[in-house]
């Protein structure tokens, strides 16, 4: 969600004359887009703002200002405190006031400015109407904010209350993303299945699913995703969607972040292992190949060994595609930073090793039984090495295959030749090959490709 923020940050400052600076040194201004849901991530604001304080120091001495400017998470929930730490800093705004970006540039007035309110206009209404799609694969988000209030997580103090955009808003931004050469939309919220369109203008309480099914029908939409799921909200009709919605993707992220019921409860996620275990059932009785990411929390406040142990169980149980696991950290203001039974720091490490090595196992198992398949491969972008192109598979695997440039922005069927630890190697097959081959798989048929 941050990088679709930035992104519209980026195009709100366009007819303002501001483009991207190759470096910091040469900007007129600089926005820090932050991230709060970690204290690692929070950190990195203040280490970063020393360095742009040199720097804006030196460009005073040249004869030149910078502007530098603080938004996201951090700012939301550190407002003044930032400018405390950071005297260096002239604006701040949270991630639902940073559409007034261009109103405080235009304000007179030379003292730091903060806006952390959360507003009652509609940020996305002030956004401009036209998006610049940079890649083939863009970021929509249609919804924001969370009522969920797991106990160890700040959204719901950063982001606010959710709140669903109206499909007709959602509907011309695809547009304009198509239009700007994108061909896969990956709709963003922090509870994503959680949408429900706006009444008035849908006409009623509606949910994700019909949303995919009206943008599937834009013309140009290739390839759908979604994130972030919550395993509560996965109701029939979107699971249904993934069994007959071509242009739906054979991948979800649903974070199950434990393995232990006693821990669910204590982080009050409201779903047990039994219902996460059954909601993957319905999802792979509706589309047999789904692959499955996830978020996993260690060292939550009173987790034992065993309940750990039963996070590793419920891993090799679901052999997730690819997963992020976290030591928790204690966030300020949340009911989890102050419960009783914190686990020490070298508990925390010690299980993310062990977790992370299964998952890394789990996933070079999963990329591993791809090798010799043939794969529809949406490129994006160059790769490190000269003539290599970089994308992603249906299950939202990396790709490199060396290919032509215009074959950027192409789904691409490509043969997979080996796999890394977190990347596929692809090789174009000949059209020759095609000819004898008895067609291109399932998966690739189903994402559209010409057999
Ligand atoms: N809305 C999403 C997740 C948003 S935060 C969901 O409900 O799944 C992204 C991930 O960060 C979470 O899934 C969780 O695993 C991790 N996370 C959030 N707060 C954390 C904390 N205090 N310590 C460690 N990890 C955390
Ligand atoms: Fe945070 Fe996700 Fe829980 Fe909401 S559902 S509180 S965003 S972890």
């Amino acid at each position: 969600m941050n990088v679709y923020d930035a992104a519209r940050m980026a195009e709100l400052m366009a007819p303002l004359g501001y483009g991207h600076a190759a470096a910091a040194e040469d900007a007129d201004m600089v926005i820090l887009n932050t991230c709060h849901i970690r204290e690692k991530a929070a950190e990195k604001l203040y280490s970063d703002l020393g360095r742009l304080a040199r720097l804006k120091a030196a460009r005073r001495g040249a004869g030149a200002e910078m502007l530098i400017a603080v938004a996201g998470c951090v700012a939301q929930a550190e407002g003044e405190e930032v400018l405390r730490r950071a005297p260096c800093v002239d604006i701040v705004v949270g991630p639902q006031t940073y559409h007034r970006l261009p109103e405080i540039l235009a304000r007179p007035g030379d003292g730091p400015v903060i806006e952390v309110d959360f507003p009652v206009e509609d940020k996305f209404a002030a956004l401009p109407a036209r998006r610049a799609a940079r890649r083939p694969s863009a970021f929509l988000s249609i919804q924001e904010g969370c009522d969920k209030f797991c106990a160890f997580c700040v959204v719901p103090y950063t982001r606010g209350a959710e709140f669903s955009r109206p499909v007709a808003d959602i509907v011309a931004e695809a547009e304009s993303l198509v239009a700007a050469g994108a061909r896969e939309i990956t709709l963003l919220g922090q509870n994503v299945n959680a949408y429900r369109g706006a009444p008035a203008a849908t006409g009623g309480n509606r949910g994700l699913a019909p949303l995919l099914r009206r943008l599937a029908a834009i013309e140009g939409i290739e390839r759908l995703r979604y994130t972030t799921s919550h395993p509560r909200d996965m109701d029939d009709e979107l699971i249904a969607a993934h069994g007959d919605l071509a242009a739906l993707m054979p991948f979800l992220h649903l974070p199950a972040q434990s393995g232990s019921d006693r821990i669910l409860a204590a982080m009050n996620r409201r779903h047990t292992v039994e219902d996460y275990l059954r909601t993957i059932e319905r999802l792979r009785a509706a589309r047999p190949d789904i692959a499955l990411g996830s978020d996993f929390i260690v060292g939550f406040p009173g987790e034992t060994e065993a309940d750990f142990e039963a996070t590793l169980a419920l891993v090799r149980a679901v052999g997730f595609a690819q997963a992020y696991a976290f030591k928790f950290s204690p966030r300020p203001g949340t009911p989890a930073a102050t419960l009783d039974g914190q686990v020490s720091e070298a508990e925390k490490a010690a299980r993310l090793d062990a977790l992370q090595a299964l998952l890394a196992e789990r996933q070079a198992a999963f990329n591993r039984a791809f090798v010799g398949r043939v794969l529809p491969v949406l490129f994006e972008r160059r790769g490190r090495r000269p003539g290599q192109l970089v994308g992603r598979s249906p299950h939202m695997q990396a790709v490199h295959a060396m290919l032509p440039d215009d074959a950027l922005g192409a789904i691409v069927p490509v043969e997979i030749a080996a796999c890394h630890a977190h990347s596929l190697e692809g090789v174009a097959p000949s059209p020759d090959d095609d000819a004898a081959r008895p067609g291109l798989d399932d998966a690739a048929r189903a994402a559209g490709m010409p057999a």
